[in-house]
């Protein structure tokens, strides 16, 4: 599927593809487009290769630029397939599966890499993170889509069983251990692993542009074929709180080399009794995170980091997560949006981001 294909083409291609998920690659206004014209010309001879997979639960896009950029993208869409195989809570013989049905196993390098990334998110967050938030997942129906609103005592039998400091977990011979009736779930952190992993395979292949969309969440690689950045736009995460109601996206930002990923309420959702549940638990109630945001967008060079912050960073609240922003500056930056439509970015951000919208931007 190598074609030969200039920006502007392909910037409306994404658009369409990832316009569903909560952050995506923008087409741009007339003055951005001429210069995407003009990089027609430039890149002509720059082979381009894109494919779109479903996997995770999600349609994903993989899309690389040069010489081998269809071999980049076929090895990209192979280890998708692959990390999915190995982690998905829905097939019986993925490894996490395994380890949830037995209680006990020898993980194999790469899982114990990302459970490793979990349990220190786990610490760092203060808990906020917690991979075995699991059977409260399943009880709440988010697994299955049979939604249900379990009782305050189901909820408080089921909290028993959460907490990443009762798994026992050996780094030196990668046995991790379940206490009984504990699960595991890599959903909030895996996408980000894979993002980052695609990263390497484009490094391998000699891309010299690319980009991959996981259902939304964007990992960027170098600068657009004519040296410009990428733009990515944060969607809207509910177009009827007032302040929000006259914007399709939050704000755009212009990246390289960057994560950008998204965590909302409203990405996975049931309403019951007037009340809505989303699938971003608080492990400190067992019930859906109500800390007062409407979205969390993460971007840091490392999409593992990013994936699992935005999960965090949304259980924890505006005032928590940007204390915890304050201590890891360096590491990551965040946009906010609250339920009233306010939007805050960190100092990181400043210059890359762009937005109809008044926001605050809090510096270190
Ligand atoms: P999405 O995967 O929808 O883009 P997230 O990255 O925020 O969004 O991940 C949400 C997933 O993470 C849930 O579907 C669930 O599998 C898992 N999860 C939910 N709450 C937590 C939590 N507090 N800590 C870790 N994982 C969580
Ligand atoms: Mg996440």
């Amino acid at each position: 599927m190598t074609r030969q294909i200039g920006c502007l083409l392909l910037a409306a291609a994404l658009c369409a593809l990832t316009g569903c998920g909560s952050a995506a690659e923008v087409s741009t206004d007339g003055e951005t487009n001429q210069a995407a014209s003009s990089a027609v010309q430039e890149t002509e001879e720059i082979s381009s290769s894109t494919q779109q997979v479903f996997a995770m639960d999600t349609y994903m896009t993989v899309t690389a630029y040069g010489d081998q950029a269809e071999a980049a993208v076929s090895a990209a869409v192979e280890e998708i397939q692959r990390l999915d195989a190995l982690w998905s809570v829905g097939e019986s013989d993925s490894e996490i599966s395994i380890l949830n049905d037995s209680g006990s196993v020898l993980l194999s390098e790469e899982t114990a890499e990302l459970v490793e990334r979990s349990l220190t998110l786990y610490q760092e967050t203060e808990g906020a993170f917690d991979i075995t938030i699991y059977p409260l997942m399943v009880e709440w129906g988010f697994t299955s889509g049979e939604y249900q609103v379990p009782t305050q005592e189901r909820i408080d039998q089921l909290l028993e069983l959460v907490g990443s400091d009762k798994l026992e977990y050996d780094a030196e011979t990668r046995q991790l251990t379940l206490p009984e009736g504990m699960a595991i779930d890599l959903g909030g952190i895996a996408k980000g692993y894979v993002s980052s992993h695609i990263m390497d395979v484009f490094e391998e292949y000699g891309v010299v542009s690319g980009m991959v969309s996981l259902g939304g969440n964007v990992q960027t690689y170098r600068t657009k074929t004519d040296g410009s950045l990428w733009r990515v736009g944060i969607e809207n995460p509910d177009a009827t709180v007032e302040a929000l109601s006259s914007v399709d996206y939050v704000g755009i930002l212009s990246v390289a080399d960057k994560a950008v990923i998204t965590s909302g309420g409203y990405e996975r959702y049931f309403e019951e009794d007037g009340v809505t549940y989303h699938h971003i638990l608080d492990p400190a109630t067992g019930s859906s995170a109500r800390s007062g945001l409407l979205s969390v967008t993460i971007v840091s060079e490392d999409g593992t980091l990013a994936d699992g912050l935005s999960t965090s960073l949304f259980v924890m609240g505006k005032e928590r997560a940007l204390t915890f922003w304050a201590a890891h500056s360096d590491e990551f930056d965040v946009v906010l949006v609250e339920e009233d439509g306010s939007v805050t970015i960190t100092g990181g951000l400043k210059d890359c981001f762009e937005s109809d919208l008044d926001y605050t931007c809090v510096e270190n």
